[in-house]
């Protein structure tokens, strides 16, 4: 067999599902958990457990929800690069949300369906390296060679843009040798498929998946602060999804109200006052029909 064979290598990825448990953050880690088989890495890390609601009932437990991370990695990509790892409560909101990283995973363990618990520690560490490298590659794609995103390495100034880019796959080559994509056959129809076995893998797969392309670049979505991966032609593009895009638009809409309600009650005061309102927009058919929605909603 030539190696040219593996120019042909070729597969879609599979779809699976990842289960988003109900979990608590436990300091220090239930006394249970220090003794379980195979050892919780780092359970003992003064960080604390992401933990399984209710792990310790005789019943198996239910996922609050399972979804196909594939088909959201973008917004599950936005929403890791958006938190600030060391804030606990917004590491538990992603968990519960998301789903647990995986991190703690082994490569070679054979469960992939998530787990019960995992370090709190492990998760910071990992969403702080995919937030370290996402806004290196931001800065590397938008030209900007200064950017306080960009690591300080003792190089001269015209080696600099060829050092930075050699240090930034050096690192996510570091993030993707422990979580290889993994081949597989599709049982019925042997099709070759590729498949990551963790969320984590999803969310550096991504970063992967875009760090070559030259026409895209990355962007902050403007209501949830995550990174977004977006044609560099596409100028319109402001949101990482169709959920924060309504949101904003919710957002937008509800200040805008809040705005001609303050001149509304301006105007009022003045013809109490006995002087001639100033010209408030409010009498519009579609103002009106928002403001309506707007009140049966609150
Ligand atoms: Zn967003």
């Amino acid at each position: 067999m030539a190696y040219t064979d593996f120019d042909a290598l070729a597969g879609e990825w599979r779809r699976w599902t990842w289960p988003v448990f109900q979990m608590t953050l436990e300091r220090p880690a239930p006394r249970e958990l220090l003794h379980v088989m195979p050892p919780i890495p780092l359970a003992t890390h003064p960080d604390g457990m992401f933990v399984v609601a209710g792990f310790n009932a005789p019943e198996p437990i239910q996922p609050a929800r399972v979804y196909d991370p594939l088909e959201d990695a973008p917004r599950v990509f936005a929403a890791a690069t958006a938190i600030d790892p060391a804030d606990d409560a917004a590491l538990l909101l992603f968990v519960n949300t998301w789903g647990l990283l995986g991190v703690s995973l082994e490569p070679r363990d054979p469960r992939d369906m998530g787990q019960y618990w995992e370090s709190v520690f492990l998760v910071r560490k990992a969403l702080a390296e995919l937030r370290r490298l996402s806004a290196w590659l931001q800065a590397m794609k938008d030209g900007r060679w200064s950017d306080p995103a960009l690591p300080t390495i003792d190089v001269p100034l015209a080696k600099r843009i060829e050092a930075y880019r050699q240090r930034f796959a050096v690192d996510l080559n570091q993030r993707l040798r422990r979580s290889p994509i993994r081949l597989e056959l599709e049982l019925d129809t042997f099709n070759p498929l590729f498949r990551p076995k963790t969320l984590a893998d999803v969310l550096f797969i991504h970063l992967w998946q875009h760090a070559r392309d030259d026409d895209t670049v990355a962007r902050r979505c403007e209501a949830c602060g995550g990174l977004f991966f977006v044609s560099s032609t596409n100028r319109k593009r402001r949101h990482c999804s169709f959920t924060c895009k309504n949101r904003m638009t919710r957002r937008r809409r509800y200040r805008r109200e809040q705005a001609e309600r303050r001149l509304q009650r301006i105007a009022t005061k003045d013809r109490i006052g006995g002087q001639k309102a100033p010209q408030v927009q409010v009498a519009t058919k579609k103002n009106a029909r928002q403001s309506t929605g707007r009140k049966r909603r609150a």
